[in-house]
């Protein structure tokens, strides 16, 4: 849907304030704005029942609320959703709603494609095309049906979060603000491939939980499959984590995808061991599904195991990731709208 009028969805309280400032409305016009926003999710303007009708007026002239429905919905065999969303300005982003027994999580996309090109990704390969506004980012928290059943977020589709960190922290201030969503952050979780600057200043300005895409401990190896690695070396992104004091409801995880043959022997679960020593942190591993174009396939589970048992002896929390969507490409690393764009456009 081609958008000509600014959204509203998707301004902090604080934007919502100028918004009203500069057409003249009572200032507290913009707390009711946010209500009507974040708090009863409507979808007109007019539905602002105690704005007085100049005022709704004065704003549809300007501005609409800007969500948008989603474009298409695949299931999987295990219950996991992918929802297709086009932005305004006609690119597509997708979206994975998985639910467990005891989770609702929705994996959110924060860039359309991405440009740091990690061998393993679909999303990589697709390039990069823009950045989300905060408002697109949180359209597709509240455009799915499932969206009031939600217990966690999750920045882990298409895109690098902190390489659209403006929108994204925005994004974070309203799912968490009382003005907002009012959720607490620890039901938030972050992804990165470790892009320190972006990464220190979420660290300061959010309370979300943070999970950093290790993959290789070994920096010839993470070059390899993490271009990232040349600028931001793993070990400066766990030295930069170190100086903080995470507290205790605060978490800091490593997600690991294990490629066979590569990144599953004894010497890489070692040398991961040495890495995050004294740093409160737990690792994910997670299977690889594998990609068109690249030589790389999963390690067996009995390989992951064994590998899980290396970190658990050291004193390591392990947590062995089960896949979810893979049947959809839904899965970690495999969310691209590469054919959409080239077929649709
Ligand atoms: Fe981008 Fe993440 Fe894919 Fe790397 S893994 S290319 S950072 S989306």
């Amino acid at each position: 849907m081609i958008m000509e009028k600014e959204a509203l969805f998707g301004k902090t309280l604080e934007e919502l304030k100028t918004v009203v400032k500069e057409h003249g409305f009572p200032a507290f016009t913009a707390k009711q704005i946010a209500d009507w926003l974040y708090k009863k999710k409507v979808s007109t303007i007019d539905d602002m029942l105690n704005l007085s009708k100049k005022n709704r007026e004065i704003l549809n002239e300007k501005y609409q609320i800007g969500l948008s429905p989603f474009d298409n919905v695949q299931e999987s065999v295990d219950g996991t959703k992918k929802y297709l969303f086009q932005t305004s300005t006609r690119q597509f982003i997708e979206a994975a709603y998985i639910p467990s027994e005891n989770r609702k999580t929705l994996c959110v996309s924060s860039q359309v494609g991405c440009k740091m090109g990690c061998l393993f990704c679909m999303t990589g390969k697709q390039g990069f095309q823009k950045n989300l506004s905060a408002g697109e980012i949180l359209n597709q928290m509240v455009s799915i049906s499932e969206c009031d059943e939600l217990t966690n977020l999750v920045y882990m589709g298409m895109g690098e979060p902190m390489d659209n960190i403006i929108e994204v922290l925005k994004s974070l201030e309203i799912i968490t603000s009382e003005w907002g969503f009012a959720w607490s952050p620890r039901r938030i979780n972050v992804s990165t491939i470790g892009v320190v600057p972006a990464m220190r200043r979420f660290i300061e300005e959010s309370e979300c939980h943070l999970a950093i895409s290790m993959h290789s401990p070994f920096n010839d190896q993470r070059k390899e499959l993490m271009p990232i690695e040349n600028v931001y070396p793993i070990e400066a992104v766990i030295e930069t984590l170190k100086e903080y004091d995470f507290g205790r409801q605060r978490r800091i995880s490593f997600e690991y995808i294990m490629f066979e043959g590569v990144n599953d022997t004894k010497e890489h679960a070692n040398e991961l061991v040495r890495l995050v020593d004294g740093l409160k942190s737990r690792v994910n591993l997670i299977k690889f599904h594998p990609i068109p174009d690249t030589p790389l396939t999963g390690s067996q589970h009995n390989t992951m195991e064994a590998f899980k048992n290396i970190l658990e002896k050291k004193g390591v929390i392990t947590t062995i990731r089960k896949s979810r969507g893979e049947d959809i490409y839904a899965a970690c690393g495999l969310l691209s709208t590469k054919k959409l764009l080239k077929e649709d456009l």
